[in-house]
């Protein structure tokens, strides 16, 4: 053996550069179930399986390929509990301390690498549009970093859905659109599932065993877990799902789930699917004629803009980027996000789904969970590694900058030009969750009150010395100075009252 070759859970592409750059005859792969992986933070079971299911399909395709393989399973004896202890006994084994990787999606584990006794080559992880140099020259000098103008170089670079030098349609930007609520439909398809192999209930059963009293729910497991069937979910939404995307990307419903949504990123996070490629897919269907621009673009722009531009963010930002704490707060994360009891229907539906499915999708994050939060001034650093761990998709590069960042404003400003924070108004709007609550969304004031409405407000007020300036708060505040005095008081007070029931552990 010349080299070993280390592949990664969340690397599993034929194409990935470390694969490419190997010799099929003198290199030997490495891959590894390890426990610092599986354990650093309590991971969603669901999560796990989905991601040792994977590794353990992808390891047998290379094999079958004609590959070295050598793989460490979680329950193997004399298993190293890291990926680095693991590398160090395959370097052993084989008598060799060369390893090409490409890079990794999270500074710890790349730090872990660079500290190693080993001689390592980290390849570019060309499997994004936007190199981290090129991000860097996007982002040099400007002093904003705005993720609209990064996408339009995307949208160049990339030439999707491009007329010559101008956007499709003369607009690079059809959110407009996008506001829609959703109503109950039957006929709604869902997200493809997949029943598991002997494979997958193999690793279920692993699972179960020794991750079972995680929080979430491991069973009924239907995550693709090889490219094969990652294609044929992306088939299924191009066909079935894609159209209604744009119409109603920020629609919530109790009794959908998924609504218009593609859960696609668990697949493309691991790398059993390519950005460009489900892009392409996307495009073709506006192309055909099978879907309105403003589904395609919209979809287009969360994979070629906002995951490439938050990638770009994390590795530009540093190591401590998900330290950062510009608001202070520090409040512990509240009880009801690892499935304690609430009252607020809201957030009791979007942590019951998250226990169940792994899934929330984005604006249940942003504006039931994340809005929460950030209101409520919990601890950026405890909700982060909330987000981290209960959700199939997550891994730092991009949970973190769309926690630290774009959900609680903890970076001081660099992804959200300002705070996505809402009273219950927005809830309202685009869910039919208010319909079931204990608490009114109507009320401002008083003991029924919504919890949003009387904590946006106390928000508002911490917070003024920063936000009053900011040209898209002020309004707010001006509304604020011109209510009367004892309602302000009765706000700041009921606000008071849900911030020491959350202290005291008890229900809100
Ligand atoms: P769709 O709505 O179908 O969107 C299509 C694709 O666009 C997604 O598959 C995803 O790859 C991409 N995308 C959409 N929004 C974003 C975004 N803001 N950042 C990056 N990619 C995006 N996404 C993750 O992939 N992993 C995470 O750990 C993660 N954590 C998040 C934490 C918070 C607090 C918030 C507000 C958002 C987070 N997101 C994360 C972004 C987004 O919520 C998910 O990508 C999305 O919900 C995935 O579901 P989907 O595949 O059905 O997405
Ligand atoms: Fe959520 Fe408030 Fe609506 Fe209840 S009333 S569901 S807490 S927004």
């Amino acid at each position: 053996v010349n080299r070993l070759v280390l592949v990664l859970g969340d690397q599993l592409s034929e194409g990935l550069s470390a694969l490419r750059e190997a010799d099929m005859d003198s290199d030997l792969i490495v891959m590894a179930e390890v426990l610092d992986e599986t354990g650093y933070v309590p991971h969603h079971p669901k999560k796990i399986a989905l991601v040792l299911s994977a590794m353990r399909h992808f390891a047998a395709a290379l094999e079958a390929d004609g590959w070295r393989v050598a793989y460490t399973r979680l329950d193997d004896e004399g298993a190293s509990k890291t990926i680095v202890g693991e590398l160090m006994r395959r370097g052993q084994e084989h008598e060799v301390s060369e390893v090409l990787a490409t890079r990794l999606g999270e500074w710890r584990l790349i730090e872990a690498l660079e500290n190693a006794p080993l001689s390592v080559t980290l390849l570019p992880d060309d499997r994004f549009i936007c190199s981290l140099q090129a991000f860097d020259a996007w982002a040099e000098g400007r002093k904003e970093l705005r993720m609209e103008y990064f996408y339009r170089e995307m949208r160049r670079k990339t030439g999707l859905m491009m007329e010559g030098e101008k956007p499709a349609g003369g607009k690079w930007n059809f959110d407009h659109d996008n506001r829609k609520p959703a109503s109950e439909d039957m006929l709604r398809s869902a997200p493809m599932q997949f029943t598991p192999d002997e494979t997958t209930e193999e690793v279920l059963d692993l699972v179960e065993a020794r991750f079972g009293d995680n929080f979430g729910e491991l069973r009924p497991f239907h995550f693709a877990v090889t490219r094969g069937q990652a294609l044929r979910a992306l088939d299924h939404f191009a066909k079935h799902l894609l159209a209604g995307f744009g119409d109603y990307q920020d629609a919530m419903l109790q009794g959908d789930r998924f609504l218009h949504h593609s859960v696609l990123s668990p697949y493309l996070n691991i790398g059993l699917l390519d950005p460009v490629e489900i892009c392409t897919r996307v495009e073709e269907e506006w192309k055909a004629g099978r879907v309105p621009i403003n589904a395609a673009e919209g979809f287009i722009r969360q994979v070629i803009g906002w995951r490439e531009y938050v990638r770009g963010i994390y590795f530009r930002e540093g190591p401590d980027y998900t330290a950062r704490n510009a608001l202070g707060h520090d409040r512990d994360l509240p009880w009801m996000y690892w499935g304690g009891e609430t009252r607020m229907n809201c957030v009791g539906h979007a942590v019951a789904q998250t226990r169940e499915e792994a899934y929330a999708h984005h604006i249940q994050r942003l504006m039931v969970t994340g809005n929460f939060a950030l209101l409520a001034g919990v601890d950026p650093g405890q909700l982060h590694e909330w987000y981290l761990a209960v959700y199939a998709d997550a891994f730092e590069w991009v949970e973190a900058p769309n926690t630290i960042g774009m959900s609680q404003f903890a970076d001081g400003g660099i992804i959200a030009s300002k705070p996505y924070v809402s009273s219950g108004n927005y809830i309202a709007k685009m869910s039919d969750y208010c319909g079931n609550c204990a608490y009114s969304v109507k009320d401002k004031v008083g003991e029924g009150a919504c919890p949003f409405n009387l904590l946006f407000w106390d928000f508002m007020q911490r917070h003024r010395e920063r936000f009053e300036g900011n040209p898209r708060m002020g309004q707010m505040y001006r509304t604020w100075d011109r209510m009367d005095e004892d309602k302000r008081d009765a706000v700041l007070s009921g606000a008071r009252r849900i911030l020491d029931r959350l202290d005291a552990g008890e229900v809100v």
